[in-house]
């Protein structure tokens, strides 16, 4: 197999040959430079790589051309590559041009020309796009494979542990691919004891545990340290800034998250809103970034460890773990955010992982190629799930209990629901019941004038009914009537606060009812809900931990 191609398109010669001759000279190392003098001729080149069987990693385009227009190639590109990343080159009177087209295109960056000097202008960001890229890249013949079936609960919790932590692997489905039934005759795994994951040396786990998989891939799972500074529990948004600014001003740090890194953020297939995207980043690669930013500044990471309770002595906080293991800290932020709560309807808790997934778009929207799914949710969570899976599902039906999305979803999301043919809205209704064999066939869905009607549906998407996850804090630890932590100047006004907090001084912004217990993000009462609002509070949260220990 040859390198993975950067493919370059301009119809001006001089811009194409300065393009591929700054490419070649900083990247021909590791990728072959193609390039194209038009949108079609290099669609022609793109179905060339595909017929070799080889890798797409950058397309980077002119916008003006005569015929194809850059961002058309670019969007037509995604259908034989879409990890590919994407950049338009524009003239400065085409930026704005750029900026609507970020949408349609899925452009990844775009350039004002020209791009001089090329390594302040081009190289940073094509670097950028490559190492996102690379991470999400698995050669053909390498990597993990994950032999299960499709429907199965087991197999879905290993894809969602594995995609949540960022490992590409192939998915092989044993009913439909030979190669997976190969592999585990070869292998002497019957059926029954699927899912079986398998290694680049051979080497397979039969029906594993997350925790087994994160040892058997060299993954710390086990503290380094007696005792931290700073443990934060949850690697969300909230967590993993924390972790970031605790790490880099010189705390002891551990993070610990019970699935991955990322959170709620981690499973979002666009975030369109965070400061400094243009773009738009995905969950995925925002999470690649900052993992790689706190550990690079010091934070030690441990995944998959569930914190299941917390006692305090001596001003010393003890962690207990799912495992039984303990962990000693002088000061916590807990940042476990929110999960979704389970749907009410029949037969939903039998078929969760095996076509009822709560928010999973991102993890089996690629296995519903040509299928009927249901969103169920009129959220931006529930928006971002519809436009991903309509990328790969015949038909998306959004469920709603309103008659719109107005009050719910953001503009920019239902303009793009709107322009979407194959998205369909259902307003007015609920589930009210999910039927199947081994996975999910159909779903009763009740209006608000009590009509039932029932449809076939292969694949059910939950966004709806958050709680936060605080049952793991102790009783010290005040919550509102939902379960939310109160903190900081909204705790003198609880009517438990006397009987709680003995401290002489006020508790600090972000700080619990139990000195030293900081908590930040969506698991706080009164918390915005928002990636960049879990960032502010992850970070500030460091600020008050220094005080803390100052006082101690
Ligand atoms: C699909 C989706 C799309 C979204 N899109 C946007 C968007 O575009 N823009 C935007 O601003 N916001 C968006 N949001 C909201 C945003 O993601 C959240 O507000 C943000 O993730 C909250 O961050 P957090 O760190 O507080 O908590 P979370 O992201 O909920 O992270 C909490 C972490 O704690 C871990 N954890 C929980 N319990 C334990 C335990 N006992 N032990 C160890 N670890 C534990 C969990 O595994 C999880 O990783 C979206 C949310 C979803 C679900």
């Amino acid at each position: 197999m040859n390198k993975p191609a950067l493919l370059v398109v301009d119809d001006d010669p001089q811009v194409l040959a300065a393009v591929r001759r700054d490419l070649r000279g900083r990247y021909r190392e590791s990728y072959m430079v193609v390039s194209a003098a038009s949108g079609e001729e290099a669609l022609a080149t793109i179905r060339e790589l595909k017929a070799r069987g080889d890798a797409l990693a950058l397309v980077i385009s002119d916008q003006r051309m005569p015929g194809m227009q850059g961002t058309d190639l670019l969007a037509e590109s995604r259908d034989t590559y879409p990890q590919a990343r994407r950049v338009l080159l524009t003239a400065y009177s085409d930026v704005d041009a750029a900026i609507k087209a970020i949408n349609v295109a899925h452009l990844d960056h775009y350039l004002s020309k020209p791009w001089d000097p090329p390594e302040e202008c081009l190289f940073p960001v094509i670097d950028d796009l490559l190492d996102g890229w690379q991470a999400e890249y698995l050669p053909e013949a390498k990597g993990l494979r994950l032999v299960g079936h499709q429907w199965s609960p087991r197999s879905h919790a290993i894809k969602d542990f594995l995609a949540g932590n960022l490992l590409p692997y192939r998915w092989l489905d044993v009913e439909r691919s030979a190669d997976a039934r190969t592999l585990i005759a070869a292998a002497g795994i019957p059926t029954g004891e699927l899912p079986a994951l398998f290694f680049e040396d051979g080497a397979a786990l039969r029906n594993p545990e997350p925790r087994q998989v994160a040892e058997r891939l060299g993954r710390s799972v086990s503290a380094a340290l007696n005792l931290y500074d700073l443990v934060i529990v949850g690697a969300g948004p909230s967590g993993l800034a924390a972790a970031v600014y605790g790490a880099s001003e010189g705390l002891k740090t551990l993070l610990l998250d019970r699935h991955a890194p990322g959170g709620q953020a981690g499973s979002s297939s666009k975030i369109e809103n965070y400061l400094g995207f243009p773009a738009g980043v995905s969950g995925s690669e925002l999470t690649r970034r900052a993992v790689a930013q706190a550990q690079r500044l010091g934070a030690e990471l441990l995944v998959p460890v569930e914190v299941t309770g917390v006692s305090i002595d001596a001003g010393y906080k003890h962690l207990t773990l799912s495992d039984g293991r303990e962990i000693l800290t002088r000061t916590l932020v807990a940042a476990t955010g929110m999960e979704y709560r389970e749907h009410p309807a029949a037969g939903v808790s039998t078929y969760t992982g095996a076509g009822v997934y709560y928010g999973a778009a991102t993890t089996e929207a690629s296995v519903c190629g040509n299928q009927k799914v249901l969103v169920v949710g009129g959220g931006n969570s529930a928006g971002q799930a519809a436009m991903h899976l309509s990328r790969y599902a015949s038909d998306v039906q959004i469920v709603i209990r309103r008659d719109s999305l107005r009050d719910s979803m953001s503009r920019y999301l239902i303009d793009q629901i709107e322009k979407t043919p194959n998205i369909r809205l259902c307003g007015r209704t609920e589930v009210e019941r999910v039927e199947g064999g081994d996975h999910v066939e159909r779903v009763a869905l009740k209006r608000d004038d009590g009509a039932i009607v029932v449809q076939d549906v292969n694949a059910i998407f939950v966004f709806i009914g958050t709680r936060p996850r605080s049952a793991w804090l102790p009783d010290a630890v005040l919550r509102d009537d939902k379960g939310f932590v109160i903190t900081g100047r909204d705790l003198p006004a609880d009517g438990r606060y006397a009987r709680t907090w003995k401290e002489r001084r006020e508790p600090m912004a972000l700080e619990t009812s139990a000195p030293g217990v900081f908590a930040a993000g969506d698991l706080r009462a009164g918390a915005m809900n928002r990636v960049a609002s879990a960032v502010g509070e992850g970070s500030m949260a460091v600020r008050f931990v220094h005080e803390y220990l100052a006082l101690t």
